[in-house]
């Protein structure tokens, strides 16, 4: 028997999932339901996608891509896109062969064409091997790397536009990551209008849930699979940000969002320039604040 207060508010068949802001109880239907509109109202909001795009989604096979590529997959045809997968594989024993795995079964599973990029043939190895002697760098390494990476990728896809899966809680979390660095120009950076030539505009139609409801959604459409952690993540500042900013959001409802409104604002009141000037790489054409960009410099290019 269920109790009155544990039926769904909207149909009163048994609860699955309790929400807060607003409060309320949804069974399974009702909750995804929940999630696809918030996710497709934020899209037409911020004019995410225009008819005729190609989106390619920056699928890591991990949790919040999966949910990613599932609601693309329904919403993209009623507005007019297309959609591609596009997958970057760093050489991380352990991980992400089993990530990988499970990115390929489910484009598979969907239909959709899927482009894979190697570190080993972008770079000349595995990240593994790259970061041999700075194991406790493996994030700062990786970052820089995976980023040009998945712009090659995208390239390759011959997308219009970069779909990732950034959750509020990674959105959250990059915020104070960039307050604790003193990063100004990281974090009122603006990544969604791109770079032609360089990168296309990226989009995050996930930044509106939180982590929990990207798995509770994953659960209830019986795609959530139990996958390896990175075995870097530990080392990152990252690691520690995301255990404070959980209490934080446990103590103090609403932490995650009001992060998420001063970066907004800070962007606003900080204007193009407090992000710099870029030109472009002299030893690989790519842009970057400096004279040799960062990949550059990590692979030791250029003498
Ligand atoms: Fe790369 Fe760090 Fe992500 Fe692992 S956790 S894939 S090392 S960025």
């Amino acid at each position: 028997m269920t109790s009155a207060e544990n039926r769904c508010s909207l149909c009163g068949e048994s609860a699955a999932v309790r929400l807060t802001d607003p409060e309320r109880r949804l069974c399974a239907g009702h909750f995804i339901e929940d999630v696809e509109t918030r996710v497709l109202v934020a899209m037409e909001r911020e004019q995410m996608i225009a008819p005729g795009d190609r989106v390619a989604v920056g699928l890591s096979g991990g949790k919040d891509s999966t949910a990613l590529l599932l609601l693309l997959h329904r919403f993209l045809p009623t507005l007019g896109a297309t959609l591609v997968a596009a997958t970057v594989d760093e050489g991380i024993a352990g991980y992400r062969e089993e990530t990988l795995r499970a990115a390929e079964s489910l484009t598979k599973e969907l239909g959709i064409e899927h482009v894979i990029v190697t570190f080993a043939d972008l770079f000349g190895d595995d990240l593994d091997r790259l970061l041999v002697g700075r194991e406790t760098q493996g994030c700062t390494v990786c970052g820089v790397l995976r980023r040009r990476a998945l712009a090659e990728a995208v390239k390759r896809t011959g997308a219009t536009k970069l779909a990732t899966g950034h959750n509020l809680d990674d959105e959250a979390q990059s915020v104070l990551m960039n307050i604790l660095r003193g990063d100004l120009p990281r974090l009122v950076s603006d990544t969604s209008t791109g770079q032609p030539g360089h990168f296309v505009p990226r989009i995050k139609p996930l930044a509106v849930l939180s982590e929990k409801e990207i798995v509770t959604y994953l659960l209830l459409r019986g795609y959530y699979r139990d996958l390896p952690e990175c075995p870097y993540a530990v080392t990152a500042l990252r690691s520690e940000v995301r255990t404070m900013l959980a209490g934080l959001e446990h103590r103090h409802p609403g932490t995650m969002l009001r992060l998420m409104r001063f970066r907004d604002g800070a962007r606003g009141s900080a204007g193009p320039a407090a992000t710099g000037v870029l030109g472009t790489c002299r030893i690989c054409g790519e842009l970057t604040s400096g004279e040799v960009c960062q990949v550059c410099r990590l692979l030791g290019r250029g003498g």
